[in-house]
């Protein structure tokens, strides 16, 4: 009998890529810090903003606040000068002041909106004009289950995260002709310090609604940025991608 090849898949079609600049905000903890340490397993040159410092060993550090314009700036001149101009950007800065609607001050408000959504515009922004120039690139939003599934306590989290779809879908359509792709990742209960923040019977009650039945991983929603980020996801803008176990299916 005649020895058969075997087929070939996709995979034999996977070429070695130069480097790219990739931009993570928030890399020192949690899903941002995941999210840098895949890009850099893959070869890639990656840069963190940073409030507080401690990002991964081999991850450009520099320091910045997303609520601040002229500081989000600064922090992409000095990544540009170091690994030319960003490629791939991830907003995931993030941050949580949950309280009832009743009780809900205008600053829990605004300073969760002011991260949240106006934070990843400014770094959007920011990155867009290199992309534009170079006609190609790579906008991934964090965003969250939430967002789509609503969440008592959560207004002004689930206001921010829903606000994300509306700017990648946006940025798509303005974009999406110049070989820039914006997309969303919307995370479920994943196990970083923000959920660990939350009262146990919270914690037990989302694991009763997860399908999957367990709390996410920090890497596995770092996998899905990754998909986004790369050459094979050239024709996928403006989705949202859960990763969530399952627990927001149809939001
Ligand atoms: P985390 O552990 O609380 O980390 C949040 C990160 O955002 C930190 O690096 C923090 O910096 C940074 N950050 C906050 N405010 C900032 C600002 N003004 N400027 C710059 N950086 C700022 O959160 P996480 O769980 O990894 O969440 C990361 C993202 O995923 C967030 O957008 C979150 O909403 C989203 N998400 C998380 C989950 C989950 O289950 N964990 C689920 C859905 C969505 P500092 O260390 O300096 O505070």
């Amino acid at each position: 009998m005649p020895a058969t090849t075997p087929p070939t898949g996709p995979t034999d079609a996977v070429t070695e890529r130069a480097p790219r600049s990739v931009l993570v905000t928030g890399a020192n903890r949690g899903i941002g810090r995941a999210i840098a340490q895949r890009f850099l397993a893959s070869g890639d040159r990656v840069a963190t903003i940073v409030r507080s410092g401690g990002a991964p060993d081999g991850v450009l550090e520099v320091r910045g606040d997303v609520r601040d314009t002229a500081s989000v700036d600064a922090a992409f001149t000095e990544v540009e000068a170091a690994h030319g101009p960003v490629e791939v950007v991830v907003a995931n800065a993030g941050v949580t002041r949950d309280g009832l609607l009743m009780r809900m001050t205008d600053e829990d408000f605004a300073e969760v909106l002011d991260v949240n959504l106006a934070g990843a515009f400014r770094v959007v922004r920011r990155a867009s004009k290199g992309m534009i120039r170079s006609r190609r690139g790579r906008i991934v939003l964090i965003s969250s289950v939430v967002g789509m599934y609503g969440s008592p306590g959560q207004v002004n989290y689930a206001s921010s995260k829903a606000g994300l779809v509306g700017m990648a879908r946006s940025i798509t359509r303005e974009l999406g002709g110049r070989g820039i792709t914006a997309n969303v990742v919307a995370p479920g209960f994943i196990d970083t310090d923000m959920t660990q923040a939350l009262p146990d019977d919270r914690q037990q009650a989302y694991l009763g609604s997860i399908p999957v039945g367990r709390f996410g991983h920090a890497d596995e929603v770092a996998a899905a940025v990754h998909f986004l980020a790369s050459d094979d996801a050239a024709y996928v803008s403006g989705a949202v991608l859960p990763v969530d176990g399952g627990l927001g299916m149809g939001h």
